[in-house]
């Protein structure tokens, strides 16, 4: 199966970077500049939402898929400054990334918040991108944090292809990554816990850089990687983007 590279700008970038993706990644360049014809991973960016709409006016839609950060439980109602998930669709995302672990911690997002945006997200026709992982003081029980991350996704019949990225929380922008053995026993550990769905995939997330990137998809079980800091500049996204074809 292709790669799966996501970009996570968070509360960052604007239209001067959206123009920069378009034309390296519209064009299909690789990270030397020169025309690949076609770039075989398959290529995500999450911008903050009120640029989707630019980037889609100009992407290059054989080239690479827009989605949001976030969005609401509902696709519509009075409450006030969220996000339809319907509207995202509408628009023209394809995947949304819920759980992050920003929003579990710094706008308290419980699993039973997160678990109801995904129902929504799927409903509208979203995939969501469902970020899990420890916090540094956790580490030594992830399997049971995880678990519990996991829990109501263990009794869905159908996964809609849901993205699980691992993002261990001590892994955020902080230049520790976990070595490819320990992605490889989480890899495997989250495809045990949902082991009757057929339809999801893995990826890690965590200060993914181009000369880390290699190294991190040697993992087994792995379908790819989440970027945050790394996706805002367009060389070094694209020298990851390389390592994924
Ligand atoms: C993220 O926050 O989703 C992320 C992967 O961040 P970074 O790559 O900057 O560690």
């Amino acid at each position: 199966m292709k790669k799966i590279v996501i970009a996570n700008w968070k509360m960052n970038g604007d239209q001067d970077l959206v123009r920069n993706f378009i034309r390296r990644f519209g064009a299909n360049l690789n990270a030397s500049g020169e025309k690949t014809g076609d770039v075989k991973s398959e290529i995500v960016v999450c911008p903050p939402a009120p640029l989707i709409t630019y980037f889609n006016e100009l992407r290059d839609h054989s080239a690479f898929f827009v989605g949001a950060q976030d969005c609401f439980w509902k696709d519509c109602g009075a409450f006030t400054g969220e996000i339809s998930p319907k509207l995202l669709k509408e628009i023209g995302c394809k995947y949304v990334i819920l759980g992050h672990s920003e929003r579990r911690t710094i706008l308290a997002e419980t699993d039973d918040m997160i678990y109801e945006k995904w129902k929504a997200a799927v409903s509208c026709g979203l995939t969501p991108v469902l970020c899990i992982g420890e916090k540094a003081e956790e580490r030594k029980k992830w399997r049971e944090i995880l678990e519990k991350q996991l829990l109501q996704y263990q009794k869905e019949a159908d996964l809609h292809g849901t993205i699980f990225a691992y993002e261990p929380v001590w892994s955020i922008g902080t230049g520790q990554i976990p070595t490819v053995a320990e992605i490889e026993e989480v890899a495997l550990f989250v495809r045990k816990v949902l082991r009757e769905q057929p339809d999801f995939r893995v990826v890690y997330g965590g200060s993914v850089k181009a000369d880390n990137a290699s190294e991190i998809m040697k993992a087994d079980g792995l379908d790819g990687v989440l970027v945050g800091s790394a996706s805002l500049n367009v060389d070094e996204f694209a020298g990851i983007v390389d390592v994924a074809n």
